[in-house]
């Protein structure tokens, strides 16, 4: 008989789960209780990827003289933008439909949750209660925006990160509260869009996890385009009084705007799925695993944001595979490889946007690391003057023995792009030998890439 495998949450890692398991030949049941594609495509990277691509498009009409155009005026259509959002996330959403279907994966629309070590109760769309028995069961029910006891949004003028796609209407001035990768993604796209924004920024830079000199480098753009940032400061209420709304500061700072947008962390989705009946561990509702994906009950597994991993979809997708070949025994092949979490490339969606992967130059020397670091800057570039976009570098870091490409930190147009060329050294070992020897294409931004390594 074929291994059952049951999986609650339909996002990235769940997909990806229950469609390689069902190719390796699993008899799977997927449940979702809202889109297929999760957070992912209704609320978090699509739709936060769509408006900032608008936003892009309007900045760019903005400076067409410089491409030689005559200068147009064009302006947000919060309908027409409301529809391009839902059109693409259902577009992506019957795609992956489609997927599921293709290879016998039973999609059962209801909210999942454990009840006992191998049964998972589904209560469907029409209230009607299912029991299912699995042999392997994996929780993929990823996150949602933490909502601090001061903050009580209200979707229309303090908004969390789900109430923006778009929002009624385009703020004319907006509070940023929160300045990691999410809080500076929307400061850039309510930016381009034409708000007026502030971001408050509890540290005294944004970004305070990457580099310090690519955090530099997207504050100046930030201030350029007339942000202001509020540092060293913590907001203690956010409170709407009318129109307008106030957001309060631990240092007694007080700002008043049209709008205020929280955007400082996720918590998980695991209050609801009853890990006791299975005796399934969590640490602040996240669920531990091993190298394999297994929770400490080894025939449950955990992916996604659930597992307190890498909060990106890119990972979660890659459990998800993973899980799937450990659970068909497949990891016993030769060509196996476990997930090496600090080798997974990240980008924050800015402009410039800002990508990097593995040892970063500040890691490298906080650890007493001897690297070789290279910096070319996108202005000797043919094709970034062709783009008329010469801002931001490109930083390599590798070994200075073996010339191995340890990381690197993209600062341009196109970094989410071309960080994946580094991501593959990084990934396969590979040196800068390797890289400087690989024939490009003219003109492109990737042979910044080749300078960096020669
Ligand atoms: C604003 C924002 C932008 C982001 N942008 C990016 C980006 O550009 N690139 C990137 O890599 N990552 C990005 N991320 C992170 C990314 O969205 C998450 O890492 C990813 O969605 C995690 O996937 P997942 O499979 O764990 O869960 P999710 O995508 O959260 O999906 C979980 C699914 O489980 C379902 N579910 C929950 N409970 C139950 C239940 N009991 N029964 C049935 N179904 C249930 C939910 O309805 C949901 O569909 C972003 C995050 C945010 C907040």
């Amino acid at each position: 008989m074929a291994m059952r495998f049951v999986v609650i949450g339909g996002g990235p890692a769940g997909v990806a789960a229950a469609t390689h398991a069902a190719r390796l030949g699993a008899d799977v049941v997927l449940v979702e209780r809202d889109v297929i594609g999760g957070a992912a495509h209704l609320w978090d990277c699509i739709p936060s990827k769509a408006m900032i691509a608008t936003g892009g498009a309007l900045s760019f009409l903005e400076r067409s003289e410089g491409m030689g155009l005559e200068t147009v005026n064009p302006h947000i259509d919060t309908l027409n933008l409301s529809d391009r959002l839902a059109s693409i996330t259902s577009h992506l959403e019957n795609s992956n439909n489609e997927l599921l279907q293709s290879q016998n994966v039973r999609i059962m629309c209801g909210t999942g949750k454990l009840v006992g070590t191998h049964e998972v109760e589904v209560t469907l769309e029409d209230g009607a209660i299912e029991v299912i028995e699995a042999d392997a069961i994996m929780l993929s029910t990823g996150s949602r925006p933490r909502v601090p006891e001061w903050c009580h949004p209200d979707g229309e003028r303090i908004l969390t990160t789900r109430h923006a796609y778009p929002p009624p209407e385009i703020p004319e001035h907006l509070t940023v509260v929160g300045s990691g990768v999410t809080g500076v993604e929307f400061v850039h796209m309510f930016t381009s869009l034409g708000s007026k924004v502030t971001l408050i920024v509890s540290r005294q830079h944004v970004l305070p996890d990457k580099d310090p000199e690519v955090a530099y480098e997207l504050e100046q753009n930030f201030i350029d385009r007339g942000v202001k940032l509020l540092k060293g400061a913590r907001s203690t209420s956010i409170e709407r009084e009318g129109d307008t709304v106030v957001v309060k500061c631990d240092d007694g700072r007080i700002i008043e705007s049209s709008h205020a947008l929280l955007a400082i962390g996720s918590i998980p989705n695991s209050d609801m799925l009853n890990l006791d009946a299975a005796g399934v561990e969590n640490e602040w509702g996240f669920i531990p695993i091993n190298d394999f994906g297994q929770s400490n009950v080894p025939h449950i597994y955990a992916a996604g944001d659930l597992s307190g991993k890498l909060p990106l979809s890119s990972v979660a997708t890659m459990q998800g595979r993973k899980i799937a070949e450990h659970m068909m025994g497949k990891t016993n092949d030769q060509d196996h490889r476990y997930i090496s979490y600090s080798k997974a490339a990240s980008a924050i969606f800015t402009e410039p946007e800002i990508a990097d992967v593995g040892v970063s130059q500040a890691e490298a020397f906080a650890h007493g690391r001897k690297v070789r670091v290279t910096k070319v800057p996108f202005s000797a570039s043919a094709k970034a003057l062709i783009n008329d976009d010469p801002r931001g570098f490109v930083k390599l870091i590798s070994d200075p023995a073996t010339g191995v490409v340890l990381g690197g930190s993209i600062v341009g147009r196109h970094a989410a792009e071309l960080i994946s060329i580094i991501a593959l050294c990084v990934q396969n070992q590979l040196t800068v030998t390797d890289l400087a020897e690989t024939l490009f294409v003219h003109p492109t931004l990737s042979e910044t890439l080749i300078e960096a390594a020669e």
